[in-house]
């Protein structure tokens, strides 16, 4: 809704529903709300997926046994919005318990060169100047995406053969070290480049919880942005992890790491209309209804999903919630080997069918012919000799001109690798 729709609404002076007194300034869900009982209705949701014991306040807790839960803040409107209401909820705590919360909060940020106007240092500075936080144990912290070298060392050569397998190489960079940028530099798509970010934004994220003694990671994904992931899992060709990307609960059984998605249940119309109410438009600014509309032909698939979804939700929020709860319901692999790339799970070798679904023999009937005529190349592969490698970053690999990328081995996203790169905001 448009600034000018709500003026008009309060002009016609519609109620709030829920307190019965005050004028309403927006509609949520064909409901009429004044801004106070709003905001109380979001950060309501955000409350309800944080009400276990983990996050209550203990008396007599020594300091080890206070949870500490980091939020991961991309510094976009749904990430302030969980830092928003999180913090909201500490105060809340500490007046109702003399001073005393119950957990400890890291603000993360990966500052990554693109997308956000205001940098992370900048954008911290103007939250705190707008919401209180001083006498709370907050503390933010900001990983620097470039500041990170791999080293020469830590880096192997990824190729796909004809018969779409991985081979491991030896590095071929020509200095010692490469940035991260660097290394998301060598696919020309922007499908690709944001499908290999979005892998390494999530390991990053999970590696700094671990680094920074968390036991929870908070993402600020709205219902509308779980329904672009969805969507965008699956023509990306990830299917198979929309299980665990929507899920709250356990990243993996050996990290012992916790993900909880706070404003799952709300939508990205509301998110806006909270940034509103709560005068944090200066923070980011919302995109106004004007706003042109991207050219398709510059777009990644994420942004062709995110428009559409944009679109969709402000009418159709039934749309947005049928894809979440669909992709609710999808497990994830829970046996297999990682991929060397990305490292999710791979239960089934997908070089198999892919050179099943690209021989150019006629198609030979499997009812009358078990045989393939293809058969003998299509043997599987000795573990020695080929890696692990899931389908879509064989497809990553495939379409971009070159067929071999530099990539590092798991280890440089690693807790005590990335403890290094992690600075302190405290000012
Ligand atoms: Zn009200
Ligand atoms: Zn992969």
């Amino acid at each position: 809704m448009t600034n000018k729709q709500a003026r008009n609404m309060s002009e016609i002076g519609q109620t709030c529903r829920r307190c019965k007194n005050e004028e309403a300034v927006l509609i949520s869900r064909k409901e009429p709300f004044c801004g106070a009982c709003f905001v109380h209705f979001i950060r309501g949701k955000q409350r309800k997926s944080m009400m276990s014991d983990d996050f209550k306040v203990k008396y007599g807790a020594k300091e080890k046994e206070i949870t500490k839960v980091l939020l991961s803040l991309s510094c976009g409107s749904s990430s302030l919005v969980l830092l928003d209401s999180v913090v909201s909820m500490l105060k809340e705590q500490a007046i109702q318990h003399r001073s005393r919360q119950g957990f400890e909060l890291v603000v993360a940020i990966i500052d990554t060169p693109s997308q956000q106007t205001l940098k992370p240092k900048e954008f911290i500075q103007k939250f705190k100047e707008s919401v209180e936080t001083s006498n709370l144990s907050v503390k933010f912290k900001i990983f620097e995406m470039n500041s990170m070298n791999i080293s020469k060392d830590e880096i192997q050569t990824l190729k796909i053969d004809t018969a779409f397998q991985l081979d491991v190489l030896p590095s071929e960079i020509e200095g010692d070290s490469m940035t991260l940028t660097e290394l998301l530099d060598q696919f020309s798509s922007k499908s690709t480049k944001q499908d290999f970010a979005s892998a390494i934004t999530r390991k990053l994220c999970f590696g700094m919880a671990k680094s920074l003694d968390c036991g929870f990671v908070l993402l600020g994904h709205s219902m509308t942005r779980l329904a672009v992931e969805v969507l965008s899992l699956t023509v990306r060709g990830r299917g198979s992890e929309i299980g665990d990307a929507l899920h709250d609960g356990e990243v993996s059984s050996e990290s012992g790491l916790r993900v909880i998605y706070p404003l799952r249940d709300v939508l990205l119309s509301e998110i806006e209309q909270y940034i509103r109410v709560q005068n944090l438009t200066h923070l980011v600014p919302l995109e106004s209804p004007e706003y042109p509309k991207r050219l398709l032909r510059n777009s990644s698939i994420d942004e062709m999903i995110w428009d559409y979804f944009k679109d969709v939700g402000t009418n159709y929020a039934e749309v947005v919630s049928t894809v979440v709860k669909i992709g609710d319901k999808l497990t994830s692999v829970e046996v297999g080997n990682p991929c060397k790339i990305c490292g999710e799970l791979v239960a089934d070798d997908p070089s198999h069918w892919l050179r099943k679904i690209t021989v150019n023999e006629p198609f030979c009937d499997e009812t009358v012919s078990v045989q393939s005529p293809d058969s003998s190349r299509s043997k599987p592969s000795s573990d020695e000799v080929h890696q692990t490698i899931c389908y879509a970053c064989i497809v990553n690999m495939v379409i971009e001109p070159a067929d071999q990328a530099q990539w590092p081995r798991k280890t440089s996203f690693e807790s005590d690798v990335l403890e290094e790169y992690i600075i302190d905001d405290d000012d």
